[in-house]
């Protein structure tokens, strides 16, 4: 996979194919400095500016027709404060090389997402999530935050300097600034024990608050078209480290999850009809395992199957009838989906536009393997998830306009009216934000 979304002929693409676009011009600042001279440029040229990351987000959030920031030369690891216990990190740092680093430190973030491919500033921008019941987002690890504002000048932020600019910053869209320094907390590296289990699905929907409040991390994939899921359980542990052997993984990560899976995907492709036989097949393919390892190595996994996916934040004590009434909808639909469905939660946060901002939350992600028509399914569980009030991830895919994210959010206009005061001209401005935030 390479570190940074690129594209033919001086056009840019994200991950999942799906957003492509023809920057003007494209700068790679090596410092701050000179990122702040980018952005005086571009301001009087008249151009709007975005930084991307590594173009893994679904939605065009990070798309512009302006001048593209790119991210690879503000990069490394600033400082490691064991006082504090926090790491600074340079903004455009794959969250792998931060992982890697902090682990021969001895250290460790506390939760993340399921791949670590991405830039830290990426990641923490659209809000990106693992699964907690204590422990939320990568952007709630978040100390403090140091932004490149419209006007050039440099922004120091955190609970105690610039709060209000800190409580909006964290998961800022790419709305309010360049991000150009991240500090997280950090701690000590622990064990954390995986257990993954297949499950029936409606047991899980039975057992759902017993297995969400006994597990630090819960999270389970459904099967659509089967009443199969496979369940995943991480809990710390005092050791000793057993970590999936070389052979073991390679045959469940690789030729399991990434190589067969890859196969059922191009058949049911070419074939819809045949899709629950292989939904079937597919859920009952990996087995019972326990392994216990360093967190990133039990958190992330590669994803080599590219796809497209839409995640909505619910409340979490609407998540079971959320589900169900997913389930009854790709049953009453002719729908064949070949991709599971995702279960994760978060605690409540006080990240202004956090999908869990102020909220106890579950997240259901849907997927449709790269190549095939999503938005009959998308549209139709946007339906479901919109019903209960839900928060899409900004950074996957959805069709919701400022107008509803005012309703959904209690704490909208605390993000506008700061975005109001930070970039009046709308230097960051791109047709996502406009629709998402308004103009
Ligand atoms: C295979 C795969 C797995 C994923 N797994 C998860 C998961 O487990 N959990 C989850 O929540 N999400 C997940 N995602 C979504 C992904 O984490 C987010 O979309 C994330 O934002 C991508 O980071 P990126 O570095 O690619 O940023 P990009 O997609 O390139 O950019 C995202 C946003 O960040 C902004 N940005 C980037 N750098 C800066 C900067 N320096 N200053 C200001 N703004 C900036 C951009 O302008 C844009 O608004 C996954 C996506 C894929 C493709």
């Amino acid at each position: 996979m390479s570190s940074t979304a690129s594209g033919k002929n001086g056009t840019w693409r994200n991950w999942g194919g799906n957003v492509v676009t023809r920057p003007a011009r494209e700068v790679t600042p090596a410092s701050v400095d000179e990122l702040a001279e980018a952005l005086r440029r571009a301001a009087e040229d008249g151009m709007k500016v975005k930084a991307v990351g590594t173009g893994h987000s679904f939605t065009s959030i990070a798309a512009t027709d302006g001048v593209l920031i790119r991210p690879q030369l503000l990069t490394g690891i600033r400082k490691i404060d064991r006082d504090d216990m926090t790491v600074t990190v340079e903004a455009g740092t794959p969250l792998k090389r931060l992982n890697l680093a902090l682990a021969r430190e001895g250290l460790s973030l506390t939760n993340m997402g399921d791949i670590m491919e991405q830039t830290v500033s990426g990641a923490t921008s659209t809000g990106t999530h693992g699964t907690g019941r204590e422990s939320a987002s990568i952007a709630a690890q978040l100390k403090g935050l140091e932004l490149v504002t419209a006007d050039g000048s440099v922004l120091v932020c955190s609970e105690k300097e610039n709060p209000e600019v800190f409580a909006a910053a964290r998961i800022g869209l790419g709305a309010l600034g360049v991000v150009t320094a991240l500090t997280f907390a950090v701690e000590p590296v622990f064990l954390l024990t995986a257990r993954e289990e297949p499950m029936s699905f409606d047991k899980v929907l039975a057992e759902f608050d017993e297995l969400w409040a006994e597990n630090e991390h819960f999270e389970f994939y459904w099967f659509p078209h089967t009443g199969s899921t496979n369940t995943k359980r991480n809990n710390r542990s005092a050791g000793p480290a057993e970590p999936v052997s070389q052979v073991a993984g390679w045959i469940e990560d690789e030729l399991l999850s990434n190589g067969v899976f890859q196969v059922a995907q191009w058949v049911g492709r070419a074939a819809p009809a045949t899709i629950p036989a292989i939904a079937r097949l597919s859920s009952k393919a990996l087995s019972a395992r326990t392994y216990t390892d360093i967190p990133y190595k039990v958190y992330t996994s590669p994803r080599r199957v590219r796809f497209v996916e839409m995640e909505y934040a619910v409340p979490r004590e609407a998540v079971t009838e959320t589900l169900r009434e997913l389930r009854t909808m790709i049953d009453g639909s002719g729908l064949r989906i070949s991709f599971p469905i995702e279960v994760r939660t978060a605690p409540a946060d006080d990240i202004t536009l956090s999908t869990a901002s102020g909220r106890d939350s579950a997240y259901i992600a849907v997927h449709m393997v790269k190549g095939t028509p999503y938005q009959g399914y998308f549209t139709a569980a946007e339906r479901i998830f919109t019903a209960y009030e839900g928060r899409p991830h900004w950074g996957k895919v959805h069709t919701r306009d400022a107008e509803y994210f005012a309703g959904v959010y209690p704490r909208f206009e605390e993000f506008t009216a700061l975005r109001d005061r930070l970039d009046p001209d709308r230097l960051f401005q791109n047709d996502y934000l406009r629709r998402v935030l308004g103009t």
